[in-house]
């Protein structure tokens, strides 16, 4: 199957899945993860009607940025704080803050363009030594810490779970709604919480029963990557 047929195939999906249980499909922003894929491939998804691209490496994302027009842009993988200045005003949501001296790093860059920039807190739910993101227990410390930075918006949470069974995905999945809401309850003014991130190829449709509003699809739409699922967790 092509790109157009990957995508369609999933929207048909994503659709299934909201009727059964009865959420709106505006609702949900499907992100192409375009990550290791050519710009050929990421033109064919633009002209089947994607328009939301998610990268994780910076360099790669820069040679893309400047081949591909007319689409969005979100950062995914774990970012250094020293490319930061690469991507502010390129990016429309980071999903990936997972660390304090990070945040504040894209708050001074955002500032110096003039720029809010949107981010989402990547969470470790699965408290794997393997993985980047805050652990729930420290969650609500550190959004009190990025409410002093003016110039990031905090707009949700986002995880990648542990690689297991769909039952204990779905565990976690249910684990980050209940911190979606709960962050949603905080009213620090640089936060306005609309987003819950998660749900990649294996997982997408368990993840919208759990509520995700945005779900990070690569495999699905453009095909396997020439390496392999480990590598996903030190991106
Ligand atoms: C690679 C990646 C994805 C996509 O994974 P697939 O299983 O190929 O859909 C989603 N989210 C993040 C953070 C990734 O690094």
């Amino acid at each position: 199957m092509g790109i157009a047929d990957n995508i369609s195939h999933i929207n048909e999906r994503i659709k299934s899945v909201c009727d059964r249980c009865g959420r709106d499909i505006d609702e949900i922003i499907l992100v192409g993860v375009s990550k290791t894929h050519p710009v050929e491939k990421i033109v064919e998804a633009k002209m089947a009607g994607l328009y939301v691209f998610g990268e994780s490496k910076v360099q790669e994302f820069l040679k893309k940025y400047e081949e591909v027009k007319g689409v969005r842009w979100h950062f995914i993988g774990h970012l250094q704080k020293n490319k930061v200045k690469y991507i502010i005003d390129k990016i429309e949501l980071i999903h990936s803050v997972d660390d304090y001296e990070l945040a504040v790093e894209i708050n001074k860059r955002a500032e110096k363009i003039n720029k809010t920039m949107d981010v989402l807190i990547q969470v470790n739910i699965g408290k794997e030594e393997t993985k980047y993101g805050v652990y729930e227990d420290e969650l609500f410390d550190f959004c009190k810490r990025l409410s002093e930075l003016k110039n990031i918006r905090i707009k949700g949470i986002m995880c990648i779970p542990p690689n297991e069974d769909l039952d204990s995905t779905r565990f976690y999945f249910k684990r980050m709604k209940f911190l979606f809401e709960e962050v949603k309850k905080l009213n620090y003014d640089n936060f306005d919480i609309e987003y819950l991130s998660m749900g990649m190829t294996g997982d997408y449709e368990v993840a919208i029963e759990e509520g995700a509003n945005i779900i990070r699809i690569g495999t699905g739409i453009f095909g396997e990557r020439d390496y392999k699922k480990e590598d996903i967790k030190n991106e």
